[in-house]
């Protein structure tokens, strides 16, 4: 990671813990490896993306709904679904510092070292030689792909590694208590098979028509091997996740579309799309079609933050196989039963949060001449943003706090406020900023004698005089998106 990019990354982790936003899980206890607890502010602004997520997928699209299914399933579904016997990562073990490795991503690393230093040519050869690897799923060739490429352990500093083995990705807990072991159940590691078990029961009880599309938001456990950078990777985490379900032979065209609809949701609240790209599949799931994970440049590099794929009719047959009961449609308009094919996207929430977070962070110099000055300011979308408004007395006294009381209690019950009476006006307009509040409504002593306020921007840092009783729709105006 370049300099400027790891510092910023730094910053962003300390300002998310610094004002309530992320903490590491069980802090006091010394925390606990790749499970995060969000704030105050975090838990808002986690809050407003659902929304912002389900209102364009759900409540914007007539043929989509949403459900909310149960964490824990019946064991078959995952055997089913190819999660028991394939969902796997190669794991590879250094014997001295016994530290544990995903060996796809000690290949990655290296390949990125190449690529800086300007090694295209290995670079290209060896993501060739890792991916074919996986696709075999040869894991004697990944070891081999290890050594050749003198790959040392971080830690440790040698290359005495160990076999690669799978090592499966769910965790499993006991449901009731019985002996024989029976009983084992797994934390789901998507949401996804949650709404393909329920596609009969939605389609009948909602007279749902293809091409039509169930939607869910909710939590994902996945024993990952390597934690690291912060949120992007946890092993309890959060997807929003939609499958629509369409006609055979139609899925490319719905692919397409769906393409393009979800980079459009995501630049819709501001982020840069310089900062965006889609990396194509070369290398497809054996149930996949076409594929394509939207990316977004985070300090560490372009990561995917959503993937679409299209996913044949794989899944509902294979629940039609594994529980016996048809997973049909009878389409009127061709007069014909047939299992749906499927278009998915799948966003992780929390890797939402985090580019989120990153894309509208900034250390602003506000200098001038004569004073050194600078902010911290977060420039989130009003919609997605904890607080849309701040209420502040300029001062304590001369009834001015209870003027503002009087206008925070009327401006609360259609957003979220801030109130603040506490230090200088300066510094509660930065603390407002640095938690990304769009606006700051101060009451002064001219509000007293003329019912008006000032609105002060967060980014542009203007200030406007309005009325009060205006103050609803001028808010209301600016939060929408
Ligand atoms: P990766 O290759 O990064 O492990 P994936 O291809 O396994 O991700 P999917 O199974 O397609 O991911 O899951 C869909 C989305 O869920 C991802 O695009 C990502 O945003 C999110 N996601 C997956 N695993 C995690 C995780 N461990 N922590 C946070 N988000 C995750």
């Amino acid at each position: 990671m370049a300099k400027n990019n790891d510092e910023l990354f730094k910053n962003v982790i300390s300002h998310a813990k610094e004002y309530g936003f992320v903490f590491q899980s069980s802090e006091i206890y010394d925390g606990l490896s790749a499970v995060y607890d969000y704030g105050q502010l975090g838990a808002e602004l986690k809050n407003n993306i659902k929304t912002y997520w389900w209102k364009a997928m759900v409540q914007m699209n007539e043929n989509i709904v949403g459900i909310d299914s149960a964490i824990f399933m019946h064991p078959k579904i995952w055997k089913a679904s190819g999660h028991v016997d394939g969902f796997n990562d190669p794991m590879i073990d250094n014997k001295d510092s016994k530290k544990r490795y995903r060996a796809d991503q000690l290949l990655e690393d290296k390949i990125s070292r190449y690529e800086k230093d300007g090694k295209t040519d290995k670079a290209e050869k060896l993501q060739h030689d890792m991916d074919e690897a996986l696709k075999a799923e040869d894991l004697p060739r990944l070891k081999a792909l290890i050594e050749e490429h003198e790959i040392v352990c971080p830690v440790s500093g040698t290359r005495n590694w160990t076999d690669v083995r799978q090592f499966n990705l769910m965790f499993s807990t006991q449901m009731g208590a019985m002996a024989d072991g029976s009983d084992e159940v797994y934390l789901r590691p998507e949401t996804a098979q949650g709404i393909f078990v329920n596609f009969l029961n939605v389609q009948k009880s909602g007279r749902m028509k293809i091409p039509f599309g169930i939607a869910q938001i909710g939590k994902a456990f996945r024993n990952e091997v390597i934690a690291r950078q912060f949120i992007m990777r946890m092993r309890e985490f959060e997807q929003m996740e939609m499958q629509f379900f369409v006609r055979p032979g139609t899925e490319m065209e719905w692919y397409k579309h769906w393409k393009e609809t979800r980079l459009k949701w995501h630049l819709a609240v501001g982020t840069n799309p310089d900062k965006y790209r889609f990396h194509d599949h070369t290398k497809l799931a054996h149930y996949a079609n076409a594929a394509v994970d939207i990316e977004f440049e985070f300090p560490f590099g372009f990561k995917e933050v959503e993937g679409i794929h299209s996913r044949t009719d794989f899944d509902l047959s294979q629940h039609q196989e594994f529980s016996g009961k048809k997973m049909q449609f009878f389409d009127p308009e061709i007069n014909q039963n047939y299992v749906p094919y499927v278009i998915e996207t799948s966003i992780g929430l929390d890797r939402f949060f985090l580019l989120t977070l990153i894309n509208s962070f900034e250390e602003q110099d506000l200098s001038t001449a004569d004073k050194q000055d600078s902010r911290s300011v977060l420039h989130l979308h009003p919609a997605l943003a904890p607080y849309k408004a701040a209420v502040l007395p300029l001062t304590k006294k001369d009834g001015l706090p209870e003027k503002a009381r009087e206008i925070m209690n009327r401006l609360k019950l259609d957003f979220n406020m801030a109130y603040d009476e506490k230090d200088s006006i300066g510094k509660r307009y930065r603390r407002q900023d640095a938690i990304g509040t769009p606006f700051c409504i101060t009451v002064d002593h001219q509000s007293l004698e003329d019912n008006t306020v000032t609105i002060r921007h967060r980014d542009s840092m203007e200030q406007e005089r309005v009325a009060v009783d205006e103050l609803e729709n001028i808010i209301a105006k600016l939060v929408s998106w």
